[in-house]
Protein backbone atom coordinates (compact mmCIF):
# COMPACT_ATOMS: atom_id res chain seq x y z
CA UNK A 1 0.00 0.00 0.00
CA UNK A 2 1.50 3.70 -0.71
CA UNK A 3 0.70 5.92 1.72
CA UNK A 4 1.04 9.92 0.58
CA UNK A 5 0.68 12.60 2.92
CA UNK A 6 -1.31 15.61 1.07
CA UNK A 7 1.45 18.29 1.68
CA UNK A 8 3.72 15.34 -0.64
CA UNK A 9 0.77 14.85 -2.99
CA UNK A 10 0.68 18.85 -3.51
CA UNK A 11 4.24 19.31 -3.92
CA UNK A 12 4.06 16.33 -6.76
CA UNK A 13 1.24 18.12 -8.34
CA UNK A 14 3.05 21.82 -8.38
CA UNK A 15 6.39 20.38 -9.65
CA UNK A 16 3.99 18.43 -12.67
CA UNK A 17 1.54 21.11 -13.27
CA UNK A 18 2.39 24.40 -11.79
CA UNK A 19 3.28 26.08 -15.22
CA UNK A 20 -0.40 24.96 -17.00
CA UNK A 21 -2.27 25.62 -13.53
CA UNK A 22 -0.57 29.05 -14.12
CA UNK A 23 -1.56 29.58 -17.85
CA UNK A 24 -5.14 28.35 -17.47
CA UNK A 25 -5.66 30.81 -14.83
CA UNK A 26 -8.17 30.88 -11.39
CA UNK A 27 -11.17 31.35 -13.16
CA UNK A 28 -10.51 28.32 -15.70
CA UNK A 29 -9.25 26.05 -12.99
CA UNK A 30 -12.91 27.33 -10.93
CA UNK A 31 -14.79 25.99 -13.74
CA UNK A 32 -12.84 22.97 -13.95
CA UNK A 33 -13.62 22.01 -10.31
CA UNK A 34 -17.54 22.88 -10.69
CA UNK A 35 -17.67 20.30 -13.48
CA UNK A 36 -15.97 18.01 -11.03
CA UNK A 37 -18.48 18.59 -8.77
CA UNK A 38 -21.30 17.99 -11.25
CA UNK A 39 -19.62 14.60 -12.02
CA UNK A 40 -19.45 13.77 -8.09
CA UNK A 41 -23.14 14.26 -7.62
CA UNK A 42 -23.81 12.16 -10.52
CA UNK A 43 -21.95 9.25 -9.75
CA UNK A 44 -23.31 9.81 -6.08
CA UNK A 45 -27.30 10.10 -7.49
CA UNK A 46 -26.27 6.71 -9.66
CA UNK A 47 -24.69 5.10 -7.07
CA UNK A 48 -21.73 4.23 -9.11
CA UNK A 49 -19.24 3.19 -5.81
CA UNK A 50 -16.05 2.70 -8.32
CA UNK A 51 -17.27 6.32 -10.15
CA UNK A 52 -17.84 7.96 -6.41
CA UNK A 53 -14.20 7.22 -6.02
CA UNK A 54 -12.58 8.49 -9.36
CA UNK A 55 -15.48 11.80 -9.36
CA UNK A 56 -13.44 12.32 -5.74
CA UNK A 57 -10.00 12.36 -7.01
CA UNK A 58 -10.74 14.60 -9.68
CA UNK A 59 -12.45 17.22 -6.77
CA UNK A 60 -9.46 17.34 -4.95
CA UNK A 61 -6.99 17.28 -7.90
CA UNK A 62 -8.91 20.47 -9.31
CA UNK A 63 -9.17 21.77 -5.86
CA UNK A 64 -5.45 21.32 -5.09
CA UNK A 65 -4.61 22.97 -8.44
CA UNK A 66 -6.03 25.78 -6.92
CA UNK A 67 -4.16 25.74 -3.86
CA UNK A 68 -1.11 25.43 -5.77
CA UNK A 69 -2.11 28.68 -8.09
CA UNK A 70 -2.80 30.54 -4.76
CA UNK A 71 0.50 29.78 -3.22
CA UNK A 72 -1.39 27.72 -0.14
CA UNK A 73 -0.24 25.11 2.15
CA UNK A 74 -3.94 22.88 2.51
CA UNK A 75 -2.00 20.31 5.18
CA UNK A 76 -2.19 22.42 7.94
CA UNK A 77 -5.05 24.50 7.34
CA UNK A 78 -7.06 20.93 7.00
CA UNK A 79 -5.70 20.20 10.43
CA UNK A 80 -6.70 23.56 12.09
CA UNK A 81 -9.87 23.23 10.69
CA UNK A 82 -11.34 19.49 11.12
CA UNK A 83 -8.72 17.97 13.17
CA UNK A 84 -7.31 20.48 15.80
CA UNK A 85 -11.19 21.60 16.89
CA UNK A 86 -14.37 19.54 18.23
CA UNK A 87 -16.86 18.13 16.35
CA UNK A 88 -19.29 20.63 18.05
CA UNK A 89 -17.52 23.87 16.25
CA UNK A 90 -17.07 21.74 13.41
CA UNK A 91 -20.58 20.99 12.35
CA UNK A 92 -22.02 24.21 13.65
CA UNK A 93 -22.46 25.87 10.57
CA UNK A 94 -24.20 22.91 9.09
CA UNK A 95 -26.83 22.45 11.63
CA UNK A 96 -27.44 25.95 11.46
CA UNK A 97 -28.06 25.76 7.70
CA UNK A 98 -30.24 22.47 8.19
CA UNK A 99 -32.66 24.71 11.25
CA UNK A 100 -33.15 27.40 8.98
MG1 LIG B 1 -14.29 13.67 -13.39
Amino acid sequence: VVVMEISEFQRLMRNKLSDKDRQMGSAFLMNVLMEEVGELSRAIRKKTRTRVAEEIADVIFSTISIANLFDIQIEPILKRKYIDRPLSEISQRWTDVTWR
